[in-house]
């Protein structure tokens, strides 16, 4: 075993996640390295991300942090200070479609929470969404159902009665190359990067947290460590032995986006926006070349793939992409299903109530921005901002788990309690308990 170099901090992952945090603490003066098993930034679950922007969400701390991360994505460029020689990643800022529906109580709580923290909204009746979107069909077909159901394809007596539309979303082009973006950020600013290195063990001395040993042997040394390995957190937990400490754990799930051309004669990529259907149980959003991706919004009636091993799942689309496929065509009738439903299969990093654990550790110097649960790309930026914060108050002393840090959004001036993404929280009642957060 050769021992290099020491760090400030070790952060394993260099996904969204892992990258936004390096160059938070970068911009601090922290030097840093990512670890990475993959060959780049962004290679892991990032890359398959459908990278939507979208500020809503069932608590009112959820919504905040979208929003105040919106601000970031909207001056990507300001924010990174510095131009990627591979390009910029683009926000398509298209706004963001919710269908009301039974299922979300025709969005009571959505507006009420839109509302309490000033995000411009307006209500659609279904003849608006027509107007913009003539493909959608306001039928109602609640419950979400499996094609195999008796009962799929069912209308109800009511039709949807229209919807909620607010500016301040859409997507990123490229969620890969947004992450590569902010490796070049955090290296303006000296941050370092180790690709092809997977962590193998995490070492202690004095019940500190002291360094990690990648699988050549190689030793990198640091007094903190960052997990921020996306659906392999559980295991680095573990190799912490931090998991048993936790109130809230994470394992992750498998899922499927498909990807299928938007109806002919209407040019979905120019007008569509990412959307919201509870009544169907599926989001969806525009994709280059006139075509939609397509997720399930996790009804009861999809079954969850949960994953024991994150480097053994079928990365081939099954009878899950059909029935995603058979319930839009419900709401866009006039779309073609292909034979064969081409699509992106990946693992979502999914804690106990779909709401992500951003804290420390039981294990003094071990920190954990995990569990992200299938909803967090939208949230790097002020993921890395909180993480550099709490890392910095905890290393100087803070007593985060009894003394809960309050962060300051300066965008909307007020501060959101970072206990709400404690490991040791209560399962929080008021989450979706769906990709939806
Ligand atoms: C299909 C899909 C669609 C999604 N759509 C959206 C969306 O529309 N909007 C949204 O906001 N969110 C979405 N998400 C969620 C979002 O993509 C994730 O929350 C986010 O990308 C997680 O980033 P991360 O950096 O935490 O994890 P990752 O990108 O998974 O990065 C973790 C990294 O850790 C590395 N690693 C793991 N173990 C080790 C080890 N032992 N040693 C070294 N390196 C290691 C991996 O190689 C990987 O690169 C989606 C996710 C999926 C899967």
């Amino acid at each position: 075993m050769s021992i290099t170099k020491t760090y400030d901090a070790i952060i394993i992952g260099s996904g969204i996640i892992g990258c936004n945090i390096a160059f938070e603490l970068a911009k601090r003066g922290w030097k840093t390295i990512n670890i990475d098993r993959l060959p780049g930034a962004g290679h892991g679950s990032t890359a398959s991300s459908c990278a939507v922007i979208r500020v809503h969400y069932s608590t009112l701390d959820g919504t905040a942090m979208a929003y105040e991360s919106f601000f970031y994505w909207d001056k990507w460029a300001n924010y990174l200070e510095t131009k990627d020689p591979d390009g910029m990643a683009k926000f398509i800022k298209t706004g963001v479609l919710v269908l009301k529906c039974q299922t979300n109580e025709y969005l009571k709580n959505t507006m009420d929470l839109l509302g309490e923290l000033d995000i411009p909204y307006e209500e659609w009746d279904f003849a608006a969404i027509k107007k913009r979107f003539p493909i959608l069909d306001d039928a109602s077909y609640y419950p979400p159902r499996r094609p195999d159901d008796s009962a799929f394809g069912r209308k109800n007596k009511n039709t949807l009665p229209g919807g909620v539309y607010y500016p301040s979303g859409g997507y990123i082009s490229d969620p890969q190359l947004s992450t590569h973006n902010l490796q070049v950020a955090a290296e303006a600013y000296g941050a370092e990067f180790l690709f092809n290195s997977q962590v193998a063990a995490i070492h202690k001395e004095h019940h500190h947290v002291s360094g990690v040993t990648v699988a050549d042997g190689t030793r990198i040394n640091a007094p903190v460590v960052i997990n921020v390995a996306g659906p392999h957190s559980f295991f680095i937990n573990r190799l912490a032995g931090v998991e048993d400490g936790m109130k809230i754990k994470t394992r992750a799930l498998r899922h499927e986006v498909i990807h299928i051309p938007a109806p002919s004669g209407f040019d979905f990529e120019a007008v569509g926006c990412p959307s919201s259907d509870r009544d169907i149980g599926c989001y969806w959003r525009p994709e280059v070349g006139n075509h939609i991706l397509c997720g399930s919004e996790d009804p009861d009636c999809d079954p969850k793939d949960w994953i024991d091993d994150p480097d053994v799942f079928n990365r081939d689309t099954t009878a899950q992409a059909r029935a995603q496929a058979y319930r839009l065509a419900l709401r866009i009738p006039e779309i073609g299903i292909p034979r064969n439903i081409k699509g992106v299969v990946d693992l979502y990093d999914v804690t106990d109530d779909w709401i992500p654990i951003y804290d420390k550790s039981a294990l003094p110097g071990f920190y954990m921005a995990v569990g992200t649960s299938g909803n967090q790309y939208k949230n790097a930026p002020m993921v890395g901002k909180i993480m550099a914060e709490l890392i910095e108050q905890c290393q100087n002393g803070r007593d985060h788990d009894n003394d809960p840090i309050q962060f300051h959004l300066k965008h909307q001036g007020r501060s959101i309690n970072l206990a709400f993404y404690s490991r040791l929280r209560e399962i929080n009642m008021e989450s979706s308990f769906s990709v939806l957060g």
